[in-house]
C-alpha cells in the first residue's frame, strides 16, 4: 500500500510543533495527499477509537482527542503505513527510537503527538472517515 492516516494529535497542535512534525514528514519523503485543521468531537472520537472502547484508558483518550484542534493528513509514499510508523516510533515515547517524532514531541503514552495508522485497510477507512473524494490530491 502507498498510503497512510495521520492525525498531529491536540499537544502537539497546542504546543506550536504542526511546522516541525510536517517538515519531518516531508523530509522522510512523503506527499501530502490530504490536509486540514480539525476538530474532532466526543462521537467522532468514540467511532475513530471504537476498537479501544473497552480499554480502560478509552474515556481518557476520547477526552484528550476532543480537546483542540488536530491537523488530519492523508500521506502518500511506498510502504507508507509501515514506514510512517517507523517514522513516529513506540506509542509510549519512553520506547520511542531516538529522533522519531514521540521521542522529540510526546509528553506520555496517552498525550502522544502524532497517530498513524496500524494497516493499509484501516488507512483507507480511517482518511475516508476525515476526507471527502475532492479534498484529497
Ligand atoms: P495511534 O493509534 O494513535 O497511532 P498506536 O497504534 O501507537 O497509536 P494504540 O495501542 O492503538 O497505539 O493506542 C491508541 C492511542 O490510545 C495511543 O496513541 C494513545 O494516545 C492512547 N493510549 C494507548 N495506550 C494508552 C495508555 N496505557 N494510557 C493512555 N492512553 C493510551
Amino acid at each position: 500500500g502507498n498510503r497512510t492516516f495521520t492525525m498531529l494529535k491536540p499537544d502537539a497542535v497546542e504546543k506550536g510543533h504542526i511546522g516541525a512534525i510536517l517538515d519531518q514528514i516531508n523530509a522522510s519523503g512523503f506527499r501530502i495527499v490530504a490536509m486540514k485543521l480539525t476538530q474532532m468531537t466526543t462521537a467522532d472520537a468514540e467511532t475513530f477509537y471504537a476498537v479501544h472502547k473497552e480499554r480502560p484508558f478509552f474515556g481518557e483518550l476520547v477526552e484528550f482527542m476532543t480537546r483542540g484542534p488536530i491537523v488530519a493528513a492523508i500521506l502518500e509514499k511506498e510502504n507508507a503505513v509501515e514506514d510512517f510508523r517507523t517514522l513516529i516510533g513506540a506509542t509510549n515515547p519512553e520506547d520511542a527510537a531516538e529522533g522519531t517524532i514521540r521521542k522529540k514531541y510526546a509528553a506520555s503514552v496517552g498525550e502522544n503527538a502524532v497517530h498513524g495508522s496500524d494497516s493499509d485497510e484501516n488507512a483507507a477507512i480511517e482518511g475516508a472517515f476525515h476526507f471527502a473524494g475532492r479534498e484529497m490530491f
